[in-house]
Parts: structure tokens; C-alpha cells; sequence
């Protein structure tokens, strides 16, 4: 990997000014920023530069049709003070799928690693150290070509931002099961860190906010029946011993953390199940006393647990999270990992320095 970076240092860090403390979730962006643009197929030199606005036309094309997509992960300081990352390979693969699908040139290895450790290893002492916080990495890459017609654009730009981050959820949430809206169908772009999707979610959340819950378990498009997702994570469900979580789909994103927890159960002999989940079986179980946990996974909240679940103006509550042997099993192992407190013995991290 040889990609020349030029960097343009700040004059003066704005860390001082950080408050460690009182840090909540994409609030506070580090010192720099890296930026690498695609103009008609051809990739630009990138470079770093000082965090803040870029100049932008409102005839931008993402802005009008779309084309805009992002990735999320995160650095974490060990105990040794060291700095890792958890598997950026695979968000690598992830963001050039996602620009498969809306049509947007794949962008090379060379200039998403390469950005990548350049901008963390320069704003390395952004990475928090309390336990549990992080230095959250956001890439995003969208259309520039300032001309209106659907049609892909013929300029693109890649930037990469990071903010140190601290609990994402810190308690237990609420979720409730979305029987009207869907977040996206068989053949659409679910699969994809589309900004679109997210766009969309926004008031089916919103409505279930209103009504006191933090989130929603997605159902399929079709029956709305079949779980789908719980806002922006997998969700996985522990059904009499068994871990279980919906089978992938082209509507479902296919999250690092969801095949992380899933390797780390294979890895414990916890028996795994990917299927369809309908909300009658997991209404039965819950009866049956059988529905032992639920939770989402994700980058961001890592592994959130669920306290109970809305459906049909019923809430069927779950479990004390201090006695869910499974998921805070499988949630420390995760982290013991990321923090670097464990064996990387799946090939996960990647030092910056
Ligand atoms: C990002 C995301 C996830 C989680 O993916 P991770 O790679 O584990 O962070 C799950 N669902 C949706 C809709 C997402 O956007």
C-alpha cells in the first residue's frame, strides 16, 4: 500500500477543549478529517485535512437521487495504550458493496486502508480510555457532480471522520414490533449502508418514541411477520437455550458484530439458529416462559440489551439483564477482544501503532 497522503496539520488541536467526561454518541469530531475524490473514474490524490466543512453545490447529486452511503467502526485504546482496530477489512468489503448496489465506483484498498491508519494514527489521542468508550470512525461516501437528471454522478467524494464516542444506549431498551411500516424488501437496497434507509426509519421511530419505546423490531415487507432488525443493529433472541437470529437477507444489513457474536457462540459450543423468527413464535415463547433474552448488535452500542418487547398494545417483559448468562457471556468475550483484554484468536484486530 503506497498511496502519498498529503496532510495538512490544524494550526492548534481542539482536544483540550474535550470534555472526556461528559462524552455522548457523534457529538464531537477529532481534529482531522480525509478526504479523497473520484472524478470521472479517475481517483484523486487524497488528503488529510482539519475537520469541518467541505464546499458543496446544492445541485450535488446525493442530495437529489441518493447516491450516499457510509460505513461505522471503531478504535479502541488497550491497556497497554495501545491503539486497534476491529476488523476494518470487512467495512472495507461492506462500503464496496453498498456502492455496488447504487451504482458508485468501488473504492481501491489502498486508499480506504491507508486513510484509514494515517488519520488515527495522527489523531491517536482522541481514542478515549474509560472503559467502554471508543473512537468511533464514520467513512461516508456520496455524489458530487453538480447536475440534475437520474443518473449516476460522475464525481464522488470519500471522507473519513472520527469521534470519540461514549456508551451508546446505556440502558436497556424498549423496543416495539413495526407491523405497518418496513424498512426495506426482499430485492431492495436493505442489505446496503444506504443513507436513504435511514431517512426512512425516521418517522416509523419517531411514532414509537411518541408511544415510549426507543426503538422498533423491522418485520419483513411481505407479511410483516418475520423479524427483520431492531433499528440500526441485528437483533438475536435466546429461545430456550438456543441463540437465534434471522437468517440474511438482500432487506437485512449484514452486520460485523452480528458474525462476530455468531462466531464467538460457535467458538463456546452455544447452540446458533439462522431462520425466520416470527412474532407469533416469539409471543409463544415468551408464554411458555422459553423467550430467555433479546438484544441488538451493533458497532455503535456493541451489544444492547432488550427489557421488553411492544406488540399489540401488549409489552412482554424480559428477563433481569444480570441474569442473562448467554448474551453478557457473549458480549464480554466481544469485548475483551476489542479492548485487547483477551486473544485475538479469529484475526480480528489490526494495530495502528
Ligand atoms: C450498521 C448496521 C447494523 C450493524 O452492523 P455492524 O457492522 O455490526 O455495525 C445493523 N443494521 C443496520 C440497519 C445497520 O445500519
Amino acid at each position: 500500500m503506497t498511496a502519498t497522503i498529503d496532510i495538512q496539520r490544524v494550526k492548534e488541536s481542539r482536544l483540550a477543549m474535550l470534555d472526556f467526561a461528559t462524552l455522548q454518541f457523534g457529538k464531537e469530531f477529532s481534529d482531522h478529517m480525509f478526504v479523497a475524490d473520484c472524478i470521472d473514474g479517475v481517483w484523486q490524490e487524497p488528503k488529510i485535512m482539519p475537520f469541518g466543512p467541505l464546499p458543496s453545490s446544492p445541485a450535488q447529486s446525493a442530495l437529489h437521487y441518493g447516491q450516499a452511503i457510509f460505513e461505522g467502526m471503531k478504535a479502541f485504546r488497550t491497556a497497554d495504550n495501545q491503539i486497534q482496530l476491529f476488523r476494518p477489512i470487512d467495512n472495507f468489503n461492506r462500503l464496496n458493496i453498498s456502492a455496488e448496489r447504487m451504482a458508485m465506483p468501488p473504492i481501491p484498498e489502498s486508499i480506504f486502508m491507508e486513510g484509514l491508519l494515517q488519520l488515527i494514527k495522527l489523531d491517536q489521542a482522541w481514542v478515549p480510555a474509560q472503559e467502554g468508550y471508543s473512537l468511533y470512525i464514520r467513512p461516508v461516501y456520496y455524489a458530487t457532480e453538480e447536475a440534475l437528471g437520474v443518473r449516476p454522478s460522475s464525481s464522488y467524494r470519500f471522507v473519513i471522520l472520527t469521534s470519540p464516542a461514549g456508551k451508546y444506549y446505556a440502558d436497556p431498551v424498549k423496543v416495539l414490533v413495526e407491523t405497518e411500516y418496513t424498512r426495506a424488501s426482499e430485492g431492495g437496497m436493505g442489505y446496503a449502508k444506504a443513507a436513504g434507509n435511514y431517512g426512512g426509519s425516521l418517522h416509523p421511530t419517531k411514532m414509537a418514541k411518541e408511544k415510549g419505546y426507543d426503538q422498533l423490531i423491522w418485520m419483513d415487507a411481505k407479511e410483516h411477520r418475520f423479524a427483520e432488525e431492531s433499528g440500526t443493529m441485528n437483533v438475536m433472541f435466546v429461545i430456550d437455550g438456543k441463540l437465534v437470529t434471522p437468517a440474511l437477507s438482500s432487506s437485512k444489513l449484514a452486520g460485523i458484530t452480528r458474525d462476530s457474536i455468531l462466531k464467538l457462540a460457535g467458538s463456546m459450543n452455544i447452540p446458533v439458529e439462522e431462520r425466520n423468527i416470527s412474532v407469533e413464535e416469539l409471543v409463544a415463547a415468551h408464554k411458555a416462559g422459553h423467550l430467555q433474552d433479546a438484544f441488538g448488535v451493533g458497532t455503535a452500542a456493541n451489544l444492547s440489551p432488550i427489557s421488553l418487547i411492544g406488540y399489540e398494545g401488549k409489552d412482554y417483559h424480559l428477563p433481569p439483564v444480570a441474569e442473562r448468562a448467554i448474551s453478557n457471556r457473549l458480549g464480554d468475550a466481544l469485548n475483551d477482544i476489542k479492548y485487547g483484554n483477551a486473544a485475538d484468536t479469529f484475526g480480528w484486530i489490526l494495530k495502528v501503532n
